[in-house]
């Protein structure tokens, strides 16, 4: 990901990337003590439009993982949508971009803890595509660590610090020449991917690890469980997830902004149905890319239209 961005909301305003800086004894840099965001801009080629997708969910749950934070944050939802899409609007990347918004403790101080700290948020975005290369085909493991507990770092935040575990899921994965992981809990029950959520198909159905289990309360996850219940009537039951089904499921394949839609060909060395996408896996793939990308009217209230504003496309001086 070389492509640098123009522009940054940075200290309260849309300010040339590179004078969006912060010193090295910031206190999220010193401790992880943040949380973030990632919410995809599609490109409609048709349109020559980008659509983002779900903005105001993620930042909905955005301002949920401020309140594990104990921060303050002056903005609502809608506020940071706004601020948004005129960033994607002064980018004008014309193709699939990747928005992250950050929340931080700005002040320089050391000193763990989360109280009386400033808060500050940023905002980026960067074209985007593939984020596992081999989308209908992914190679996975189990991961031989363990996903955070709520009781030690909630994983439905999405908190800065609670990335050390997702990273060493995915470097050792990589490492042992897999695409991805999937990682259980202390109980040894299937939680989700390094930073994907996970659904398998067991006899025509849906199966995804419940909300208790340690997961993002993921958006993805929350618009296929939808779909799948409302536009082909696929039964999706949310419960726990032993290792060995895994090996034994029809289909298996994450989902997550960033990962959006990948199959599962493997899991340790053992083909998962007949070795490549599935036929519903297949179909949840294509309805989801046509709606994100503005092909399906009837889900247009999940898509923010970027207007090609007078300001768009200007280079920062
Ligand atoms: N789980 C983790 C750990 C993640 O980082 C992500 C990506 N945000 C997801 C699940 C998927 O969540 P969403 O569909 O909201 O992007």
């Amino acid at each position: 990901m070389t492509t640098k961005p123009k522009w940054a909301f940075f200290e309260g305003q849309i300010v040339p990337f590179d004078q969006a800086k912060v010193s090295i004894m910031t206190h999220t840099l010193n401790y992880g003590t943040g949380a973030f965001a990632g919410i995809r801009a599609y490109w409609n080629p048709d349109e020559e439009r980008m659509y983002i997708f779900r903005i105001l969910d993620h930042f909905r749950r955005f301002l949920s993982s401020a309140r594990f934070l104990y921060a303050q944050v002056d903005y609502t939802p809608e506020q940071l949508a706004e601020i948004t899409v005129e960033l994607v609007a002064r980018e004008d990347w014309r193709q699939d971009c990747y928005i992250r918004p950050l929340l931080y403790k700005a002040e320089e101080a050391i000193g763990v803890r989360l109280h009386n700290l400033r808060d500050a948020v940023a905002i980026f975005t960067i074209p985007f595509g593939k984020y596992i290369q081999d989308e209908e085909g992914a190679k996975v493991c189990v991961s031989s660590w363990r996903r955070v507990n709520d009781n030690a770092i909630p994983a439905r935040g999405k908190l800065i610090g609670s990335y050390m575990n997702s990273a060493a899921i995915k470097t050792e994965a990589m490492l042992n020449g897999f695409d991805e992981a999937i990682v259980l809990n202390e109980d040894g029950h299937v939680a989700e991917g390094s930073a994907e959520n996970l659904f398998i198909v067991r006899d025509g159905a849906l199966i995804t690890p419940p909300v208790y289990s340690n997961i993002l309360e993921g958006i993805t996850r929350r618009t296929l469980i939808q779909l799948a219940r409302e536009e082909f009537e696929i039964p999706v039951v949310e419960r726990q997830i032993d290792r060995s089904e895994l090996y034994v499921a029809d289909e298996a394949f994450f989902c997550g902004t960033g990962v959006q839609i990948v199959a599962i060909a493997s899991i340790d060395h053992r083909p998962i149905g007949g070795g490549r996408i599935g036929p519903l896996t297949q179909k949840l793939r294509d309805l989801y890319f046509r709606i994100v990308r503005g092909y399906e009217p009837r889900y247009s209230h999940w898509l923010t239209p970027v207007p090609a504003g007078a300001r768009a496309g200007a280079r920062p001086q």
